[in-house]
């Protein structure tokens, strides 16, 4: 479970957060809505330890993580997929995932059975095993992105704006992934200005207006008010 509560961000002197309250629970994808600049992003960068809350608490399982960096967060279960898919274009699509395992400590069979696992969710990964990132579409590039957090097992999965750039057909094949990781257990906080796809694949979601949460409901209740759909929905 992670709980923020009264989570506040700033850039200089100028609050890009204010106040935050809002849970994700395992086994549930929450969609984080918002224009462009609501301040999406500064909530997961905060939330992986990448941006230092200036009021509030991070809460993971329990355990305030709050004043912990981002690589212990890592370790301990929180794995963030930035925006832009970040993977490094002149390694292979393996070497990409491998380095998801840097720090594991994990072996032999067990790390296969990582990298097999991550092939299972994305096949084309498998078949692009050899060849450098930089060559893959935007769509496989962001299954890569999001496979390198996967190998990690983390128990939940900050994934930004994942749908940016992509065809809506790939949009809807990698979200469509989101599900298959939930059964299992993992919560995800999915960020995205695409609120259509995202709460598609949604229990809830929460919208984001100029640093506030203004408004958090079940996805169902969100898809289906015209107040939401003519601001957040229309352009998706
Ligand atoms: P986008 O989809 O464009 O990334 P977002 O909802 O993720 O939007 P944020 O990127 O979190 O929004 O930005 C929230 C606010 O903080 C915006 O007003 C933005 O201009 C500001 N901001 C973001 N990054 C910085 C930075 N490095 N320095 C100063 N201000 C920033």
């Amino acid at each position: 479970m992670i709980e923020l509560n009264g989570l506040g961000a700033h850039y200089s002197r100028v609050a890009a957060l204010r106040s935050i309250d809002l849970q994700v629970a395992p086994g549930e994808v929450v969609a984080l809505l918002g224009a462009n600049g609501a301040g999406k992003s500064t909530l997961l960068h905060s939330t992986a330890g990448l941006h230092r809350a200036v009021t509030g608490k991070v809460l993971f399982n329990g355990t305030d993580v709050t004043s912990l960096d981002a690589a212990e967060r890592t370790r301990r279960g929180i794995s963030l997929v930035p925006a832009g898919r970040q993977v490094f274009t002149d390694l292979t699509v393996g070497q990409n995932l491998e380095l998801g395992l840097h720090g594991t400590g994990l072996r032999g069979a067990e790390r296969k059975g990582r990298l097999d696992q991550a092939f299972e969710l994305f096949p084309i990964l498998q078949d692009f095993a050899d060849r450098a990132a930089g060559l893959l579409s935007g769509g496989q590039q962001q299954m890569l992105a999001i496979a390198r957090a996967l190998v990690r097992r983390p128990a939940f999965l900050l994934l930004d704006e994942p749908s940016l750039g992509l065809a809506p057909q790939i949009v809807t094949q990698i979200l469509s992934v989101l599900t298959r990781l939930t059964d299992d257990g993992m919560g995800v906080l999915l960020a995205e200005q695409n609120a259509t796809a995202a709460l598609g694949v949604s229990q809830r979601g929460a919208i984001l207006e100029n640093g506030v949460l203004v408004r958090s409901d079940s996805a169902a209740a969100l898809l289906t008010d015209p107040d939401v759909s003519n601001h957040y929905l229309g352009s998706s």
